[in-house]
Formats: structure tokens, C-alpha cells, sequence
């Protein structure tokens, strides 16, 4: 079968030449090479997939200096692995939102691993194009398009891939695959509910019996990490948290992990809450959207397991920091904002403004009332953004000289501003007035 056809149609003109020049080069050394992995899945799916995943059949840091050379990218270079990346500037047919605007090239040497022990990370070998598919973690992500100039299109697909994807089925290679990477049941996952598929029976009983053997504590719990984040920064993350727990994959990331039901609702109310921030603040404040979803998994956890959860996958300093401290930011505010009868704007931005908007999009979906929802809108809507004009400067000029004073003295002018008492700078120099003077007398 060729997918020549499928190539031209799925992608842009520009990146069907870079698959040629991509061949041409590989021509020139006399290296048969492939495009495999997700980018052939994707395909077969009608959509194209901007990250290109490449095997030769040799040396692939040489070919990956060789083809950045002609094709103007940065190489870098994975010695231990045999791999090499190349990442070049954004090229102008590449979708604004795709993966943060870079675009990248990763080239592997077709290889066969060989695990010195489970769980370790493989040692490099070079050998055929089947062996290196046949080591990689599901049949849908183990096909291959060779895109030399003589077979340009040439679909390779030892393992049923095809066949799987027609079935909408996850199965693995070989029986022992959870046990040389169980990262790979997260990834079973990711893509079961990304598309909507069904993890086969054979896998999941596969799962089953790599859950329960402990396997992780062999593994980098560095990997475990990325893929969380990458389960968490999918499409539906509620969808593939609690098929996670169904799997009995939650005690990996820490033993007392164990969600209740309820946390669905959280979940889904989390999930619209995004959805809707998003819509609200284009230039959002959140990067991390996959942190508030880790907030609401590690809830239940007391301080101390979250800092275990922390310290064994090593998360960054801000998101350590973050996910330490929002339980007992939160946990005031969700009951605060949901049982006050009436708030004024500025007792609701006195009450959210110290949270980041991590922390409030998660108080916004731990809130029951519509009520409380309805002031955190507010909050987003109206009072994020609220400035004095009014500044420093402006109270030297009636008299008050710098200290705290000034600082009080700002706070009311906020407050009234919040409120919507005082509108414009006039106003407030004139509201400015009248609380010196009260002081005054
Ligand atoms: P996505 O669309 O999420 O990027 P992907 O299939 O491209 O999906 P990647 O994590 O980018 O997934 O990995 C690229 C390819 O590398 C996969 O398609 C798979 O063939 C292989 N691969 C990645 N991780 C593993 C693993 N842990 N075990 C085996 N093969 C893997
Ligand atoms: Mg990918």
C-alpha cells in the first residue's frame, strides 16, 4: 500500500516538500528512512501531526547534522540514546497552535533494545526498521511511511496497526511491553480516551498484572511525571483521571490516592470552568492548566503525601510551590465566597486577588452555589484588572507625605473604585480630598 495520496491531502504543500528534501538526504547516503509514530497514526486518521517522528536504517546523529545542515535547523543531540533532535524556527505553514509554535524533527536509528533489567531505560543496539517498531508501545503508534525518492509513500505496518485503528483498539506489541516501560500504561490511557478507543482485553489484563506488581519503583519517576502532565494536559484529562482510577493506576502516583466518585463533578465543573476562562481572558495569567487538574487529584492527600507526591517526581519549584500551597489558600475561600449572603465587589476582590488564578479557577469548581460562581465571574470579568489612576505622586500633592498612610489611603480609593462609587481620576482626587480632610478633623 502507498499513502502518497494521504500525504498530499493531509498536509501542506510546504511540508510535503520537506518530507522530499528529508528523502533526498537520506538518498545521498544511502540511508533508507521513515516517518513513524504518531505522524503516521495521525495520518491515517486524516489529520496531520506537526511533530515529525524519523527512523533511519543507520546512524541517526550523523543524518540528523546532515539534514539540519541543508535544512537550516539546530541539532541536538541525545549521545546515550543514539537519537538526535532537529528544531528549527517556526516555518510560516505551521499552525499557530500547535506545540508552542516550534517545530521539530525527531531521527532514531532503527534499533533493538535489549533491558539489561525491567525498568531501565534500553541500551542502544542499531538492527532493522521491524525491530525498532516493535519496540515501541502500542500497534496504532507502530507503523511506518518510507519517504526515499524510490518508494516515496511506501506503507510499512508489521503489527496491524491499520487493522487496530479501524477497530479503535490500544494493544500492545508483545506481552512483557508493560513490564520494560510501564510509563506505557499511562499511555494506554492517553490515547484510549483521546480517541475515544477501547483498550483491548488482552492489554488490559496486561495492565492489570503490571499494576499490580510495583513495577514503578524501578522506573525514573521523571518519565512517570511527563506523562502525567501530558494525560493532563489532554483534551478531556476528567475522562482519563478516572480511567485511571478504574485501572488502579492512581496508587503509582502516590498509594493513598484513591478518588472518590464525587470528584467527577469536580472534574467536569473544573473542566467547563477552564473552557469558560479561557473564553474570558484571551492573555489568560494560567500556563499550567494541568496543574489545577493535579490540585483537584491530590485534594484528599494531607500536606505531608503531597510533599511526598513532590519530592519522588520532582516538579518544578514554582509548580512544588503552587501545589503545597493552594489547599489552605483555597479552603477559606471556597467557604467564605459561598456562605457570605452578600459580598461587595471589593470584600470578593479582597478575598481572591492573593490567589493565583490556578487557585480560583480551582475554588471556582469546588463551589456548589451558583451564587459563588457568579462572584467569581465577577471577579474575572470586572475586578481582575481594576487600577487607580491615582498614584503616589498625586497624594504628595495634597499634603500627605510617603508612609503607610499612603498605602491606607490608596487601599480606600480602590475599595470605593471596586464598588463602582468612583469612576474616573477626578473623581477619585475628589474622594482623595474628602478622606484627608476627614482625617483631618
Ligand atoms: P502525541 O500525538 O501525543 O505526540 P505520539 O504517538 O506522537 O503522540 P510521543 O510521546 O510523541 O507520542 O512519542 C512518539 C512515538 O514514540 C510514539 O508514537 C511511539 O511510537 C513511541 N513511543 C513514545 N513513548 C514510548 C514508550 N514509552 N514506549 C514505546 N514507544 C514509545
Ligand atoms: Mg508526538
Amino acid at each position: 500500500m502507498n499513502v502518497s495520496n494521504e500525504l498530499n491531502r493531509t498536509l501542506p504543500k510546504k511540508l510535503m516538500g520537506l518530507l522530499k528534501v528529508i528523502g533526498r538526504e537520506a538518498d545521498k547516503s544511502n540511508l533508507a528512512v521513515f516517518l513513524v509514530g504518531g505522524f503516521v497514526r495521525d495520518l491515517l486518521l486524516g489529520a496531520a501531526n506537526y511533530d515529525l517522528d524519523i527512523v533511519v536504517e543507520g546512524d541517526a546523529i550523523r543524518f540528523a547534522d546532515q539534514l539540519a545542515c541543508k535544512i537550516k535547523g539546530k541539532v541536538v543531540r541525545h549521545k546515550k540514546f543514539g537519537t538526535g533532535t532537529i528544531v528549527m524556527e517556526r516555518p510560516k505553514w505551521l499552525p499557530l497552535a500547535s506545540r508552542g509554535g516550534k517545530f521539530k524533527i525527531d531521527i532514531a536509528s532503527a534499533r533493538e533494545e535489549t533491558y539489561k533489567k525491567p525498568a531501565a531505560l534500553p541500551t542502544v543496539k542499531f538492527s532493522s526498521l521491524k525491530e525498532d517498531l516493535y519496540r515501541r508501545d502500542f500497534t496504532i503508534n507502530a507503523m511506518a511511511v518510507n519517504i526515499n525518492k524510490k518508494n516515496f509513500g511506501l506503507f510499512i505496518d508489521f503489527f496491524d496497526g491499520k487493522k487496530d485503528l479501524k477497530k479503535a483498539v490500544i494493544r500492545v506489541l508483545y506481552d512483557k511491553s508493560f513490564i520494560d516501560d510501564p510509563t506505557r500504561i499511562f499511555r494506554a490511557v492517553r490515547f484510549e480516551q483521546r480517541f475515544a478507543f477501547k483498550i483491548e482485553k488482552r492489554t488490559l489484563q496486561l495492565i492489570a498484572q503490571a499494576a499490580r506488581k510495583d513495577m514503578f519503583s524501578l522506573t525514573e519517576s521523571q518519565r512517570i511525571r511527563a506523562e502525567l502532565i501530558l494525560i493532563l494536559k489532554e483534551e478531556h484529562p476528567e475522562k482519563a483521571i478516572f480511567r485511571m482510577r478504574e485501572l488502579h493506576e492512581l496508587r503509582f502516583v502516590h498509594p493513598a490516592l484513591s478518588l472518590r466518585r464525587d470528584i467527577s463533578v469536580t472534574l467536569n465543573k473544573l473542566k467547563k470552568c477552564v473552557k469558560w476562562y479561557k473564553t474570558i481572558c484571551a492573555a489568560g495569567k494560567i500556563t499550567d492548566e494541568w496543574l489545577v487538574y493535579l490540585m483537584v487529584m491530590l485534594e484528599k492527600l494531607s500536606p505531608g503525601e503531597v510533599s511526598e507526591v513532590l519530592e519522588k517526581f520532582v516538579f518544578t519549584r514554582g509548580e512544588s510551590l503552587k501545589l503545597k500551597s493552594y489547599k489552605a489558600l483555597t479552603e477559606k475561600a471556597v467557604k467564605k465566597i459561598s456562605v457570605r449572603k452578600e459580598m461587595t465587589r471589593s470584600e470578593i476582590y479582597t478575598l481572591l486577588k492573593p490567589l493565583s488564578h490556578e487557585e480560583i479557577l480551582y475554588v471556582m469548581a469546588k463551589v456548589r452555589s451558583e451564587k459563588a460562581k457568579k462572584r467569581i465571574e465577577t471577579f474575572f470579568i470586572k475586578l481582575d484588572n481594576v487600577a487607580l489612576k491615582t498614584k503616589g505622586h498625586d497624594i504628595t500633592k495634597e499634603g500627605v507625605n510617603p508612609g503607610p498612610r499612603y498605602t491606607k489611603l490608596l487601599r480606600c480609593l480602590l475599595r470605593e473604585k471596586l464598588d463602582g462609587k468612583i469612576v474616573t481620576k477626578k473623581d477619585e482626587i475628589k474622594y482623595l480630598r474628602q478622606i484627608i480632610a476627614r482625617a483631618k478633623v
